[in-house]
């Protein structure tokens, strides 16, 4: 069994014996309704590994896939009986694939090559990572507070940041941001293995030549190192990847101190959850519509932040906030986290279209969720299957309501 972990993971054999023999989690899995196949939930995935590792077998690409399909949303952590720490085995099991070559899937490692050259898994160029800064936006380079802009937003939803800063200008504060400084926070690349990497290039004859080596740890570091040397100790994020991957994977990598980040980390929902309990918030207008939120598995099964989003949306005058069949812990996956978006995208476009149809299924005309990964994979089914519904981030909604834009 150990073979196809890496040499540091300290995982328990009898809890992978246990959980290849149940399927209590499957009816909840994302993956499983999405393919339909015994070998893609959690006690399929490791039913699989112990009959590779028993016979002996070598690791062929349906291993591969099988090991991939999956979007680490935790829904099987959350029923699991037993507490078989899934979401640390399945990443671990991809490190070891990359480890010996056999990962990661399909065209996921471009991902890693592209953060190699230029700092975010979307291949923009690294120079042009603060373009989507509009001039009226405030932002400073002494004020101690930071924000985490992230790849999405930077590259794909530049929306999201600018409604965030314009939220931030709000209440007075003028954030520090890295710009260009900025690096990928490496969620994609933890939960698709890809730590350690040698990038190769290709050459005119055809041969592949290395040229570096991507390393998650130096990058990581160097993100926490630009925000100490700007003087910054309470970071801001509108990305529930970026927000789960500094809060409980950065510790991990950060050489110094113990692992212990020099900043605090809140997720503008949390942020705006105080606000609102210390009476500084007054919405300008209201939001007569009957809208639904969505937990991103990062921010809520993840991290643990359930209502203070919801405290936020409640508190908008008018607003009819309804509760989907599956919600908080039980919140169904978007689909888009794990690497599914970038390995698997039309499955993962199938896994937003059917949370959205929940969405409706409660008379939803909005649905709301609080992460730009999230919003984006929402916005891929809605224009590829035509739902008839609103796809909002809450710093969306803050912009609008307030007429900061
Ligand atoms: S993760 Fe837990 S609930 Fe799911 S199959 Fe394994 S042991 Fe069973
Ligand atoms: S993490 Fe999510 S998609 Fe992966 S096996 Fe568990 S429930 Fe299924």
């Amino acid at each position: 069994m150990r073979r196809l972990f890496t040499k540091n993971f300290d995982f328990d054999p009898d809890k992978i014996v246990m959980c290849s023999n149940c399927s209590t989690c499957r009816w909840t899995c994302t993956s499983y309704e999405e393919w339909g196949s015994e070998a893609m939930f959690a006690g399929g995935r490791l039913r699989m590994l112990r009959a590779y590792v028993e016979k002996n077998l070598p690791i062929d690409e349906h291993f591969v896939e099988a090991i991939y399909s999956c979007s680490v949303c935790e829904q099987c952590v959350e029923r699991c009986p037993i507490k078989v720490p899934y979401g640390e085995i399945v990443e671990d099991l991809r490190k070891r694939l990359v480890e010996i070559g056999k990962g990661p899937y399909g065209k996921l490692g471009a991902m890693g090559d592209r953060v190699f050259h230029e700092h975010n898994p979307y291949g923009g160029e690294a120079k042009e990572r603060a373009n989507w800064i509009t001039p009226d936006l405030k932002i400073s380079d002494d004020s101690n507070i930071g924000y985490f802009v992230g790849c999405t937003a930077s590259y794909r939803r530049p929306e999201i940041g600018v409604a965030t800063v314009r939220m931030l200008n709000h209440f007075g504060i003028e954030p520090q941001i890295l710009g260009t400084d900025e690096y990928c926070c490496c969620s994609p690349l933890i939960r698709t293995g890809q730590i350690v990497m040698p990038i190769f290039k290709k050459q005119e004859d055809g041969s592949k030549k290395k040229v570096g080596t991507l390393d998650v740890k130096s990058i990581i570091n160097h993100n926490i190192e630009e925000f100490k040397s700007r003087g910054v100790d309470q970071i801001i994020y509108s990305c529930s990847g970026c927000f789960r991957t500094t809060t409980l994977d950065w510790p991990k990598f950060y050489r110094e101190k113990g692992g212990i980040l020099p900043f605090s980390t809140q997720h503008l929902s949390q942020f705006l959850a105080v606000k609102l309990k210390k009476g500084e918030m007054k919405w300008k207008n209201g939001y007569n519509e009957r809208v639904t939120y969505h937990d991103p598995c990062h921010l809520g099964r993840h991290v643990g932040v359930f209502e203070e989003p919801r405290e936020v949306i409640k508190s908008i005058p008018g607003i009819d906030l309804v509760e989907m069949d599956r919600n908080r812990y039980e919140s169904k996956c978007c689909g888009a986290g794990g690497g599914l978006k970038g390995g698997f995208g039309e499955n993962a476009t199938n896994i937003a279209s059917r949370r959205i149809e929940q969405a409706l299924e409660v008379g939803a005309t909005t649905l709301i969720s609080s992460c730009v990964f999230c919003k984006l994979n929402f916005l891929d089914a809605v224009k590829r299957d035509g739902h008839d519904i609103k796809i909002v981030n809450i710093e969306d909604l803050f912009s609008d309501l307030m007429e900061l834009g």
